[in-house]
């Protein structure tokens, strides 16, 4: 129902709550982050937290000594409030969703109309579904398709080691998808990074200095920018803490219009 991202020097997972309860009014019945963070001994992890219910429930859980995101300082976070189109409102069907292999972490806004063929395709191939959400294949699509792109050069713009990678899985994921959908994600390996998409459902981008946002609506960024980015249908966008880059589906370079919030939310 809400989902906000964020990249930059701050604590991520405050900025992204924050942003969450600035959305609240939509209406919602769990809500969850992710964040990037490094893990001990070298290389990435993804720290998840997630919970039926109001907002309270989520802070309080990540107040806990032993939650896998409350004391992380990390810069990259994505956060959701769910409202239940597929499967109950319960902790585990509260996004964000993670990858069998726990590399991707993924949030999701609308529906997945052609996820029980996916569904069904990915069981086939062995992989263990941990919920009953439609959103759950995306998680698995993206991550296998971020594996296949191994050692491929991808030329855009983000700061892991394989420019552009982990945006090239999600368009290549997008064209498989059908529905109604804003999804983002971030990759356990790939700091700094969140890649969104859109279909048929709401999207922009808040462009601040040296961190940058991904919301469905401006509300939920616009204490920290007011310099909105507005991305268009069928989009997938890549966000580091100095650029946005959107492309179509098809990675062709795609039209958005630059805006400035001069109104009070
Ligand atoms: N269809 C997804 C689910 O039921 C997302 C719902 C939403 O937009 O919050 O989990």
């Amino acid at each position: 129902c809400g989902i906000v991202g964020y990249t930059g020097p701050r604590r991520a997972v405050d900025i992204v709550v924050e942003g969450l309860r600035r959305l609240e009014y939509r209406g919602y019945d769990s809500a969850g982050v992710a964040v990037v963070d490094s893990a001990a001994g070298g290389g990435g992890r993804i720290g998840l937290e997630k919970k039926a219910g109001k907002l309270a429930n989520l802070t309080a859980a990540l107040a806990e000594p032993d939650s896998p995101v409350g004391p992380s300082d990390a810069g990259t976070a994505i956060g959701h409030t769910r409202w239940a189109t597929h499967g109950g409102p319960t902790d585990r069907n509260a996004h964000p969703h993670l990858s069998a292999d726990g590399s991707i972490a993924v949030i999701h806004n609308g529906i997945i109309e052609n996820f029980a063929a996916l569904r069904t395709e990915l069981e086939d191939r062995g992989v263990e579904f941990r919920s009953d959400t439609d959103t759950e294949v995306a998680a698995h699509l993206v991550a296998e398709a971020y594996w296949s792109l191994d050692g491929q050069n991808l030329g855009h713009t983000s700061t892991d080691d394989t420019p552009g990678r982990l945006a090239e899985a999600m368009r290549i994921v997008c064209r498989r998808l059908e529905g109604a959908f804003t999804l983002l994600v971030v990759h356990r390996d790939v700091q700094g990074v969140v890649v969104g998409a859109r279909r048929n459902s709401p999207m922009v981008a808040g462009r601040g200095q040296g961190e940058n946002f991904l919301a469905s609506d401006v509300s939920a960024f616009i204490e920290y920018t007011r310099e909105a980015v507005e991305l268009g249908q069928d989009q997938v966008v890549e966000v580091t803490a100095d650029g946005i880059v959107v492309t179509d589906f098809a990675g062709g370079a795609a039209e958005v219009r630059d805006y400035h919030v001069d109104w009070d939310v």
